[in-house]
């Protein structure tokens, strides 16, 4: 069978290469170009959120940008306020394809770490981070159009046909099924456009998670425990969910190593030069200069595993958010417009759980003065093509189909539901798999008929 995929992201080469592994013919079509850049072409309204990364255009897409942190949609007790077509969802992935999604991934080493991130302690969000950082790579096998606008979709029962704009002329390929794979921000725009009259739902119920840095804390020896496993092809670092008893969201907040505040700077550079030998003195300067010291000393003690300090933490929070019709993505001569609104009650809410959570743990937070505009998008788009019962509650069906259409689907970060404090990678991995698995079930199925 013939599988067209609009968009070479994570889900669009996972799915790609799955289907070219099972036999099929598949061929990409993508707007941005072999190198992904990054796509500043937003609006945000109401607020000013502090956002450095949007969007990856091109190969590889948004992953291009991330840092390969994995971790699950899991926990049953997340479930609440899922639809049905949802949770069943969910608990496929949980069953069947996040393990697949990790051994894709880490290869041997996914045994290994899987029972922490697949069946965690209720009260714990384990993230892996992996030393080699995964990047979605296209097989070679794989046609595809790069910098490629999409101009037409036809379809009958039986075949699928797309107008293409590439290299200035316009080609029409034609296959049997067709996947959008153009990312949380990505796919709505294009079935708003190419199916008008689908769902009033399109675009809407945009969730991510505001994150940032909120304090500080001095840990008492086994004040808290199991903050960071480290294994010799990478750490999971393990977040405290906090739950709030009167809004039922979970924050997550995880704790970063960071420096002795009583050190100053210039000790610090020092140090670290010393540790590198004096091999990259200016660099390091630099670094210092540019980035900010919390962010600067967990990535080292990430990715060299160099500490100052393992009793000065600092407090990273993700805020889970309530869902909301009208937190959107929207489209005004191709500029994407996000309507993208965290709320003062969950930012309090969050705030009001993590003070309390030192509080009952007898442990000082020395808290930053932080403005709930302040905070940033984690870039986890998700849910503006929501997995729906029917037409009238989502856009695509369990099985990610656009509902209305025998052979059009959906899938990527637009398609995940709403993720709480989640990293949403694994997940699109696993419900690319997925997918693949229901189209070559489906293509054997027409072929026998
Ligand atoms: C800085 C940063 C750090 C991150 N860190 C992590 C992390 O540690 N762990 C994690 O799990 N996740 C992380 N993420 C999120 C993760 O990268 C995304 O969730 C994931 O890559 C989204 O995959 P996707 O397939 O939905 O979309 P994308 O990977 O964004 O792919 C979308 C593709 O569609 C193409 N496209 C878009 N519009 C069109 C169009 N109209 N026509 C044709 N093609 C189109 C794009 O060019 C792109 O190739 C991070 C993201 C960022 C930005």
């Amino acid at each position: 069978m013939k599988f067209l995929v609009i968009g070479a992201g994570l889900a669009g080469i996972t799915i790609a290469n799955d289907l070219l592994k099972k036999g099929h013919e598949v061929i990409i079509v993508d707007s941005g170009l072999f190198k992904a850049k990054q796509d500043d072409s937003h609006v945000y309204l109401k607020k000013s959120f502090n956002l450095n990364y949007t969007n990856g255009i091109g190969i590889g897409g948004t992953t291009n940008f991330w840092d390969s942190g994995l971790t699950c949609l899991s926990d049953s007790n997340y479930y609440k306020g899922y639809s049905d077509s949802q949770k069943i969802v969910l608990n496929s992935l949980r069953d069947n394809y996040y393990i697949k999604a990790l051994k894709l991934i880490l290869g041997k080493n996914a045994d290994l770490i899987s029972q922490f991130l697949i069946n965690p302690d209720k009260d714990i969000l384990n993230i892996f981070y992996p030393k080699k950082i995964y990047k979605p790579k296209l097989d070679n096998n794989i046609k595809i159009f790069v910098e490629s606008q999409v101009l037409s979709i036809n379809n009958d029962d039986k075949c699928v046909y797309i107008e293409i704009m590439s290299d200035g002329k316009i080609f029409t390929i034609n296959g049997d099924f067709l996947i959008f794979c153009a990312g949380g921000l990505g796919s709505p725009g294009l079935i708003k456009k190419f199916f008008p009259n689908m769902s009033s739902w399109v675009g809407h119920y945009l969730v991510d998670h505001p994150i940032n840095f909120f304090g500080k804390i001095i840990l008492k020896k086994n004040s808290i425990k199991n903050i960071i496993f480290k294994y010799p092809f990478g750490i999971i670092r393990s977040g405290f969910i906090i739950k709030s008893p009167v809004t039922g969201l979970r924050h997550v907040f995880f704790l970063r190593p960071t420096f002795d505040k009583k050190i100053r700077k210039s000790i610090l550079q020092k140090k670290l030069i010393a540790i590198n030998n004096y091999k990259n003195k200016k660099y390091i300067k630099l670094l210092f200069n540019l980035i900010d010291l919390d962010i600067l000393s967990d990535a080292l003690f990430t990715k060299f595993n160099i500490s100052f300090s393992n009793r000065y933490y600092s407090v990273f929070g993700m805020i889970d958010q309530s869902e909301n019709f009208n937190n959107s993505i929207d489209y005004e001569d191709n500029k994407k417009i996000i309507t993208w609104d965290i709320t003062n009650i969950n930012y309090n809410d969050f705030i009001f759980n993590l003070r309390k959570f030192f509080i009952d743990k007898k442990i000082t937070f020395l808290e930053n003065n932080l403005n709930y505009q302040e905070l940033s998008s984690a870039a986890h788009y998700s849910n503006t093509c929501k997995i729906g019962d029917d037409i009238k509650n989502g856009v695509v069906d369990l099985n990610l189909q656009l509902f209305g259409s025998s052979n059009i689907f959906i899938c990527d970060g637009s398609v995940v539901p709403k993720i709480g404090a989640i990293n949403t990678g694994l997940t699109i991995v696993a419900l690319s798999l997925r997918l693949s698995d229901f189209l070559n079930n489906k293509a054997k199925y027409n072929r026998d008929e």
